[in-house]
């Protein structure tokens, strides 16, 4: 099924007819509707009746390779030490039946049909998996060019000098990582400045970006985003790192995450949170308010760490805009830069990725987070309800 032309969408408090360029993968023109939109006068047609368009969104912390979506359910374990965590999590992953790419596949299809188009995924990568993760996320990538933009991540889950990752790190960025991945300096690796270094070192030899994972506590965790953005200006990539959790900024005094938001901004290191709620997180109203960019991610979405999480960022949002009580037309509305994976005005000929929901505007919509209707990445049709009633699958949408 091939949709060329929407009518009626409601964008703010009017309606245009949009026509997608569907090789092009662009939005070649909004016109305002008039008495002829109503119903469908061609073939490619399709009327929305008055639903509301919103962008597309971006899912900027999210693990492919490790979830257990489609498996039989699995019990977790109490969290005891990050150690003891990532062994029980090693298991798990060890005794699944399914491949890196079968799970995947799986992920991405539930991610599109609520309307996420870019994810930023990070992959497991050490001595004993090797970049065997990694091959199959890249091949993955590939099925789904046009439909879902993929960042990857090199991840050395176990950490990146206890484990002695170096080396498996930088036959992952030669494979076609762009982003340098870590995890808790301190907690892991036992050395902040010596695994900070040699994480930018390697972002320097492979021209990538970098994004951390930090769990590290307090004034330790201050200390480690402090440095990294140090050494992220040292680098010269500002615009291309980022600090995945952050806990810490949520722990210390408001002063103090106040400073180093504005080394944050000044040194253009992002945010990414995952808006947990049994955890003191990111002053997110204060990062913003600091102009430091900040982006949302499901992480955990029925893994070994959490079986929490259903992949839909307009409710990721709408719980992060509930959380720190952003319930003026303004506030609600500066959840969606944190969200989105593109403006909440479109324009012609730009990116054909957006959803349409039932909802009076696009406040309403982040305060209720309805049901996808339809969902377009790249001009085509990849979820919602219309694709479900065409009998489209994602899948489908990616390999069309
Ligand atoms: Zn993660």
């Amino acid at each position: 099924m091939c949709i060329t032309k929407i009518n009626r969408i409601r964008i703010h408090e009017s309606l245009f007819d949009i026509a997608l360029d569907v090789e092009k993968c662009i939005i070649s023109s909004i016109t305002p509707s008039d008495s002829h939109s109503a119903g469908v006068k061609a073939a490619g047609d399709k009327d929305a009746e008055g639903l509301l368009y919103l962008p597309a969104t971006a899912d900027m912390h999210i693990h492919l390779d490790k979830h257990f979506l489609g498996e039989p359910w699995r019990p977790l374990q109490p969290f005891i030490s990050l150690p003891g965590q990532l062994a029980f999590e090693k298991s798990m992953l060890a005794s699944l039946p399914t491949t890196a790419a079968e799970r995947a596949r799986r992920l991405i299809d539930l991610l599109l049909s609520r309307g996420t188009t870019k994810i930023r995924t990070h992959v497991d990568v050490d001595p004993q998996i090797g970049i065997s993760h990694l091959e199959h996320v890249l091949q993955v990538r590939e099925e789904y060019r046009g439909v879902m933009e993929i960042e990857i991540v090199a991840f050395p889950q176990q950490g990146l000098l206890r484990s002695d990752s170096l080396h498996v790190m930088k036959d992952a960025l030669r494979a076609g990582a762009e982003f340098v991945g870590g995890v808790d300096p301190a907690g892991l690796d036992h050395a902040v400045d010596r695994s900070l270094e040699a994480t930018f070192e390697l972002s320097a030899e492979f021209n990538a970006g970098v994004d951390l994972h930090l769990h590290d506590p307090g004034h330790l965790g201050l200390y480690t985003i402090s440095r990294f953005a140090e050494l992220t200006s040292q680098a010269g990539k500002g615009g291309r790192t980022a600090v995945s959790h952050a806990y810490c900024m949520g722990q210390v005094s408001e002063a103090e995450s106040r400073e180093l938001a504005q080394q944050l901004k000044a040194n253009d290191v992002a945010i990414i949170t995952s808006v947990p709620l049994d955890r003191p997180m990111p002053r997110v109203d204060q990062l913003v308010a600091e102009g430091v960019r900040v982006h949302v991610g499901s992480d955990n979405i029925l893994d070994a760490w959490s079986p929490f999480g259903n992949g839909d960022l307009l409710a990721r949002g709408s719980k992060l805009a509930e959380k720190f009580g952003w319930i003026l037309d303004d506030a609600l509305l500066q959840t969606y830069p944190l969200i989105s994976a593109g403006p909440l005005t479109p324009k012609e000929g730009g990116p054909a990725s957006f959803m349409l929901v039932s909802a009076m505007n696009a406040q309403h919509a982040i305060a209720s987070a309805p049901v996808r209707e339809a969902v377009f990445s790249g001009g085509k049709l990849a979820g919602g309800k219309w694709a479900e009633a065409a009998g489209v699958n994602e899948a489908d949408a990616a390999f069309a």
